[in-house]
């Protein structure tokens, strides 16, 4: 078989399953071309896509003006490194700073390089402008947290799955109850050595667990009180996937460290960022951190036409509009249907929680109907189900989807 040669899907399965290593679990579709909210299968059968690659593709499937950008600057220049300068990355970094508000960027690729900047950066501001002895920085997180896959990043979470068996881990973090600013307060005040605080605003792989009003605020305040940093890793919540630019923006608040990645590129490219000003950043010398391809002028040319999509069309305005309309439909339709107990999330950032424990498979069956139906969705964890579709969705095609979610699940009650 050539390999270029027209595959079923079940050839594309059987080969990642024969040559690819089992470290996803994917539902069975295989997906060949994406235009907006929609995606095709190999056969042709179109579906809606409700995961957006992970809230990746907010501007929706092959947006025209993100593609155009990265073809054109990818026929031009792709890579320096930045052993060099090139004409795109002082313009994205000018362009990007200005529309989130601060004063310096550090580009990287993928979210969880960008967290590992993030705690890098805050360990260097800890020891050179807080004055903390060396080696006995701390960072607070919180329980539950999804922050990407690196050895140090999975030393603190608390998926047995995610760290079986990858230890020795990394020291120097302290795990507080998400949404309990009183257990926040504690770790804070018991321990000089507090750097920073790192918190998702919206806890989205752990099942879209949005914390009570007021908690981001009043722990930003808590940071300001102790002189530690607050951190957002806004890598899923961001670019106005829950209705606002920033998920922390609901509660008014500027984080002293702000973590980009997914829609940073409207799902074209691994693009990433770290955001601070410059009491912060500065301790960042040359040597200090790095990327080959941080930065690159395909990256800085994707992020710039993916950032001013967001602002063009409006997508936190439609996602703040849309979001509403399928919360408010889903939980009328669960006070009558016995297997959705609850619907949570804010903008088009949802979760619906199926009636099961959370290791039935009532979850996975129902997105396995639901793809079968025209929708793809995924479980987070055990019976939830997230549902997040681009943001360039219409009110007619979310109805449509809305329609087929209650009929799905109804169907399966019987
Ligand atoms: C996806 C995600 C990451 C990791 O991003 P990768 O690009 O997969 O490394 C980090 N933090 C949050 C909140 C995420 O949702």
């Amino acid at each position: 078989m050539a390999v270029l040669e027209h595959l079923t899907s079940q050839q594309a399965i059987d080969l990642e399953n024969k040559y690819g290593a089992h470290n996803y679990h994917p539902l069975p579709v295989v997906l060949s071309k994406g235009e907006g909210v929609y995606v095709w299968d190999v056969e042709g059968k179109k579906y809606y896509d409700f995961l957006s690659a992970y809230s990746a593709v907010n501007q929706g499937h092959c947006h025209p003006k993100i593609v155009d950008a990265m073809v054109n600057q990818a026929k031009t220049l792709t890579l320096t490194s930045r052993a060099f300068y090139n004409d795109m990355l002082g313009r994205y970094e000018k362009f990007a700073t200005e529309y989130f508000g601060f004063d310096k960027l550090l580009p990287m690729n993928t979210g969880a390089e960008a967290v590992e900047t993030a705690l890098k950066i805050c360990r260097k501001w800890a020891y050179e402008v807080k004055g903390i002895a060396e080696n006995e920085a701390e960072i607070i997180v919180c329980e539950n947290n999804f922050h990407g896959r690196t050895t140090t990043i999975i030393s603190f979470s608390n998926d047995p799955v995610a760290r079986e068996n990858f230890g020795p881990f990394t020291n120097g973090f302290i795990k507080v109850e998400y949404d309990n600013l009183k257990a926040l307060e504690v770790a804070l005040e018991n321990n000089k050595n507090v750097a920073g605080f790192m918190a998702e605003p919206i806890q989205g792989e752990a099942g879209v667990y949005v914390p009570s009003e007021g908690y981001l605020a009043a722990a930003k305040a808590l940071c300001e009180k102790y002189n530690v940093l607050f951190i957002a890793d806004e890598v899923q919540t961001g670019i106005a996937r829950t209705g606002k630019l920033l998920a922390v923006q609901h509660e008014n608040v500027q984080p002293d460290v702000l973590i980009l990645g997914k829609a940073l590129s409207g799902g074209a490219y691994p693009v990433s960022a770290v955001l601070a000003n410059d009491n912060i950043m500065n301790v960042i010398k040359p040597g200090n951190h790095g990327s080959t391809f941080g930065g690159n002028p395909v990256a800085a040319a994707v992020a710039i036409a993916a950032l001013e999509v967001v602002k063009e069309e409006k997508l936190d305005e439609n996602a703040e509009r849309l979001g509403k309309i399928f919360r408010e439909e889903l939980t009328k339709f669960s006070e009558e249907n016995e297997l959705v107990t609850l619907v949570r999330g804010k903008g088009l950032l949802n979760a619906v929680v199926i009636n099961d424990t959370e290791d039935s498979d009532t979850a996975w069956n129902i997105c396995m109907k639901l793809r079968d139906n025209g929708l793809l969705a995924k479980p987070t964890h055990g019976n939830i189900i997230r549902f997040a579709p681009p943001l360039v969705m219409n009110e007619e095609q979310l109805r449509d989807c809305i329609d087929i979610i209650k009929k799905t699940i109804t169907e399966f009650t019987k």
